[in-house]
């Protein structure tokens, strides 16, 4: 569901009211009793089924009876002032729900408190002013005093109260759209979800990046950061060149010698780095003793090649499908017009949504494709998840992954050339073209599906750290933006 700036006030007011009802409570207690417990109304409920009203109010920092003051109660003629201690007639101060008044002639002085508070973000929960008194103030009251003299502060206030409800609510999040759209995004069930806002900006509740399934956060987040640093690149260029021990500019390595010579002219072993002499034969430089270590170095240097190599596999058709997406995204219009064109021609085909809803499951099957190979690469690696899988067990999965992977890919592939078929083409046999859309079209619904479904389960088998993906669905969500009804609420 996604809450716009208008809407904000409402669906906040629905759940504040929610709490007044039922437990009589001012507006000002409600909103500390669900910050507390992050906006969710279901979770305060039943603390205080459980635990009992007092309990959670004293948890809350309320006082234990915050309701109302019944009308009847005599109310004293003087109160004494919480900041200049004079009495003063009941109608020239203000009372706080504690008991504690502070005159009029003292105005100034609470105004420049909530004033300091309020800029310094304290708004959610400007207490009273007396010494100890934790009482949340009356929001009212504290509207009436910010009036008189400070409307920045006051719209400030106002505006943290609002905005409390979603940065402080744990089914809320901005959506991150950059220029920020304003709306925000209320959603139910836990935060694995994919969503469209009303801008149609798409991302990952969770995480708020791009929709990254069927990789979770975690995963996606360590391969935007593989991808991010050159480190890989620079391993490769730590192991087909060395740097000169006396200039430090990197040599490549192009001769079978191990005798390096740099443009400085100064000479230096390849194998172990050392600045020599130049006289030497093919396998030793004369003078020159690199001992044991160049072994180690030498492994190491096949090592680093090797898993470079088995990294740019995966980044590169990673790559290749994110550029495919790319294209394909760009097709939108496209293929919108195309259906227009078609409309007006006299075919015996009339409705074109399969055409529509083919290029919607393509979006969705090529992200999934290209976050496979990721997935794989993590999965497969032997390295991150050694300690939950054996080497032999994780051979085997690797084989019944890139088996399924691979089908799902040429549907994919198979999909995207129908959907871009060019209209004369598929003027020639419009019916015979429609038949392969819907049936490619199911047949990728399955198998992306299916492919969830075993990450999935690859993923359950992995103990030493849970992995969460949103849950499949032909579709990114797309929010609705009509406030959920009142009964739902209820
Ligand atoms: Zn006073
Ligand atoms: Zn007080
Ligand atoms: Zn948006
Ligand atoms: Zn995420
Ligand atoms: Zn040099
Ligand atoms: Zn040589
Ligand atoms: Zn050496």
């Amino acid at each position: 569901q996604v809450i716009t700036a208008e809407s904000l006030a409402l669906a906040q007011q629905q759940d504040l009211q929610r709490v007044m009802d039922m437990f009589g409570v001012k507006i000002q207690h409600a909103r500390a009793l669900l910050i507390h417990y992050r906006w969710n109304v279901e979770v305060l409920f039943s603390y205080m089924a459980e635990a009992g009203r007092d309990a959670v109010f004293r948890r809350v920092g309320l006082p234990a009876l915050a309701e109302n003051q019944p009308a009847s109660q005599p109310l004293p003629s003087t109160v004494t002032c919480g900041i200049c201690f004079d009495d003063v007639p009941q109608a020239d101060a203000t009372q706080m729900d504690c008991g504690h008044a502070f005159c009029n002639d003292c105005k100034a002085g609470w105004l420049e408190n909530f004033t300091v508070k309020i800029m310094e973000g304290e708004s959610r929960k400007l207490k009273c002013m007396a010494f100890k008194c934790a009482t949340i103030c009356d929001e009212e009251k504290v509207r009436a005093v910010l009036a008189f003299r400070n409307s920045e502060a006051l719209a400030r206030y106002e505006r943290c109260l609002l905005e409390s409800y979603i940065e402080d609510n744990a089914a809320v999040k901005w959506c991150p759209s950059v220029p920020h759209c304003g709306n925000a995004i209320k959603v139910e069930g836990g935060p694995y979800w994919e969503i469209e806002c009303l801008c149609s900006h798409q991302f990952c509740f969770n995480c708020l990046k791009l929709p990254h399934s069927p990789l979770s956060c975690s995963l996606w987040e360590l391969w935007e950061r593989k991808c991010k640093d050159d480190s890989e690149t620079n391993h490769w260029i730590t192991s087909h060149t060395k740097s000169c021990p006396k200039c430090s500019k990197p040599v490549e390595k192009n001769e079978g010698c191990n005798l390096m010579t740099c443009r400085c002219g100064q000479h230096f072993c390849w194998k172990c780095g050392t600045a020599t002499g130049a006289a030497h034969s093919y396998e030793h430089i004369v003078g020159h003793s690199c001992g044991r270590y160049k072994e180690e170095a030498e492994t190491r240097a096949a090592d680093a090649k090797r898993t470079l190599s088995r990294y740019l596999h995966y980044y590169k058709l990673w790559r290749a499908h994110m550029d495919s997406l790319k294209f394909e995204e760009k097709q939108e219009q496209l293929v919108q017009e195309k259906i227009e064109r078609l409309e007006q021609r006299d075919l015996i085909v009339k409705d074109y949504t399969w055409l529509k809803s083919g290029l919607q499951m393509l979006y969705k099957a090529r992200r999934a494709v290209s976050c496979s190979y990721p997935f794989a690469f993590f999965m497969f690696g032997n390295d991150l998840f050694k300690d939950d899988i054996s080497p032999e067990q994780n051979a085997m999965n690797q084989v019944l992954f890139e088996d399924q992977q691979q089908q799902f890919e040429e549907q994919v592939e198979r999909l995207s050339m129908l959907i871009e078929m060019p209209e004369e083409v598929l003027e020639q046999d419009i019916s015979g073209v429609r038949f392969k859309v819907l049936s490619v079209t199911a047949l990728t619904d399955r198998l992306c599906c299916r492919l969830y479904e075993l990450i999935e389960d690859l993923l359950g088998s992995v103990i030493s750290a849970t992995h969460h993906i949103a849950p499949y669905s032909s579709q990114v969500e797309r929010v609705s933006a009509e406030p959920a009804s009142k009964a739902a609420w209820f």
